[in-house]
């Protein structure tokens, strides 16, 4: 697995500023970072940046970097989502090695710590109800008030905590929270809740527990446990932060990680919230957390993604501290970046058109060689059969067709590629005036596409050899959502937005037989047409059937030029 990012003379982002710095000062011998995922969904292009930022400071010092899931709320958590997010990060090229944790795992010791908070007088159970709570917390312009429970003595406390862990009061009756500043600034600060009571049976726990620590008590703690240097999130902790902190200075933890937080990526026109990305789901308006259209990284990996292509994507958008949107142009040309160099050309017809070539022995085949990658001789040859009856693509002829048009009409010559240059001689049409079939002539001194006296041809198009073609289905993608912005307008659903044309599907499309032989991991450019790949999920021998990766250009910054 190679996942070093390549030394470039790219100033260094203020989180690995930072680092160094503590590694200059000699503040940390050894860099440790993690990546903590909460496993109530599939990951995201989002999660990519934190992956590949995580995984990526800790590799070029030397570090380590841990996969750890923050299992707190066994409502919405399961081992399905544990084992798709171990299959992701794997598959982007990371390796966490011996260092996999769970934040389940460090219940017995968050209890503990939780009962010492009660036992230095910094915590008490709150009998408030939800809504009450919400009162009591004031808002931007008015202090909190503080819970008539808030002055319980400590001995009341622990035997009450124990009660909760201990399932004797119902789920919403209390709640366990830190006490610290009712007039704090940040409402994070006015006693935040610390542990919650759950009936649930938690994936790894079981039945164990019955209360479940919350995220800003957890958090801070986990990352202290495995002594983490660099705790990297979002910028919406930022106000997490100082309850973080306070955490781990009022326990006089050995160990003090440092939050830091970066901005998230935001792609237009898709959305990257596993909370949105599951309603999709749930509401089938998507195949599942794989279909293609997704920016999930198991749809991305079925549409044909490389990890390279979204390390690369990662790394040129770099980390900041300022919100920004990327736009998704932006994402897709780094997969074109990578397949333009790696993916073998091939020839594949999506739309096809008979052509008979009537000077042509019948029932003769001929092999034509053709280069795998024109650009790049080390990617060597195949051989294509060429016969009597092909098939080209029905846009590259038309009736009446302006001088422009270099490809097929009625008297007009084009090359074949790698083969024959033809004549348009006759246009079939069927009862409906639709044009079926065309009757072309060869040149047979034109085999490999030159002409023999040097006329010129301006237009070259692909084509297969129909008996010889096999036969798939081709799904074409586009956008998932037709508004730069889906989730925008709170008052507007982001599913109000999904584009209807995001999926097309060809069903009778012919391909050069070589590639009976391609497997799943293969990608391929079909000439004049975009990358493309086998479905993981639905091919099979008897059904071909291949995703569009991404198309040549961008049409969609063509569109908007346009405008
Ligand atoms: P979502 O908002 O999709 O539900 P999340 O933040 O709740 O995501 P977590 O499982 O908690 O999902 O995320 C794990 C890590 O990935 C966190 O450190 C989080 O900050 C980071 N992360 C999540 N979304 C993004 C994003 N869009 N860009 C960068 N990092 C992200
Ligand atoms: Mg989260």
């Amino acid at each position: 697995m190679n996942t070093e990012t390549p030394k470039t003379d790219k100033p260094l982002d203020f989180i690995r500023q930072i680092i160094a710095e503590d590694i200059a000062t000699k503040k940390h011998e050894e860099i440790t970072t993690r990546f903590p995922p909460e496993p109530n969904g599939f990951l995201h292009i989002g999660h990519a940046k934190s992956i590949c930022l995580n995984f990526g400071v800790a590799a070029e010092n030397n570090g380590t970097c841990h996969l750890r899931f923050d299992d707190t709320n066994p409502d919405k958590e399961s081992t399905e989502y544990v084992e798709a997010i171990k299959r992701d990060v794997h598959w982007l090229g990371y390796d966490w090695g011996e260092h996999l944790y769970y934040a389940s795992d460090y219940f017995t010791q968050l209890y503990n710590f939780a009962v010492k908070l009660i036992e230095m007088g910094k915590a008490y159970v709150c009998h408030l109800s939800g809504e009450e709570m919400r009162t009591y917390r004031g808002n931007l312009t008015e202090p909190g008030k503080k819970s008539p429970y808030r002055d319980r003595s400590i001995a009341e406390n622990l035997q009450l905590f124990e009660q909760m862990r201990n399932g004797e009061f119902d789920e919403g009756t209390c709640v366990l929270r830190a006490k610290i500043d009712m007039a704090s600034p940040n409402f994070l600060m006015r006693d935040p809740v610390l542990y919650r009571i759950m009936k649930t049976s938690h994936h790894r726990t079981g039945d164990k527990w019955c209360i479940y620590p919350m995220y800003d008590f957890t958090h801070c703690l986990s990352d202290m446990l495995e002594n983490i240097t660099h705790s990297l999130c979002t910028l919406e902790f930022e106000n997490n932060r100082p309850l973080y902190d306070w955490v781990l200075d009022t326990l006089q933890t050995p160990c003090h990680p440092q939050q830091i937080e970066f901005a998230r990526l935001n792609i237009n026109y898709t959305v990257t919230s596993k909370r949105k990305l599951l309603e999709l789901v749930e509401d089938s308006l998507v195949s599942g957390w794989d279909d293609p259209r997704m920016l999930t990284l198991s749809g991305l990996r079925r549409r044909g993604y490389t990890p390279a292509s979204i390390r690369a994507f990662c790394e040129g958008i770099g980390v900041g501290k300022r919100e920004s949107w990327i736009d998704m142009g932006i994402l897709e040309n780094a997969i074109r970046d990578d397949l333009n160099t790696n993916a073998p050309r091939v020839l594949g017809v999506l739309d096809p058109l008979k052509v008979v070539i009537t000077n042509y022995p019948e029932d003769s085949t001929e092999t034509l060689e053709a280069l795998n990658h024109p650009q790049n001789n080390q990617m060597g040859k195949r051989m294509l059969p060429f016969s009597r009856e092909l098939f080209i693509e029905r846009s590259d002829f038309m009736e009446n067709a302006p001088k422009k048009f270099f490809r097929l009409s009625e008297g007009r010559e084009v090359r074949l590629r790698y083969a024959y240059l033809i004549t348009c001689a006759k246009v079939i049409k069927d009862e409906n005036g639709e044009v079926v079939e065309l009757h072309c002539t060869y040149d047979p001194e034109s085999r490999g596409g030159n002409a023999p006296d040097g006329r010129k041809v301006k237009g070259t198009i692909h084509w297969v050899s129909a008996a010889h073609s096999l036969q798939a289905e081709v799904r074409l993608y586009d956008r998932l959502f037709t508004e730069e912005f889906p989730d925008a307008d709170k008052e507007i659903p982001f599913k109000n937005f999904l584009n209807p044309d995001s999926l097309q599907v060809l069903t009778d499309c012919r391909l050069e037989p070589n590639l009976a032989n391609a497997s799943a991991s293969d990608r391929f450019q079909f000439e004049r047409q975009g990358y493309f790949c086998i479905d993981s999920e639905d091919s099979s021998a008897q059904h071909l059937v291949f995703n569009r990766i991404v198309t040549l250009r961008d049409s969609w910054a063509k569109l908007a030029g346009k405008k």
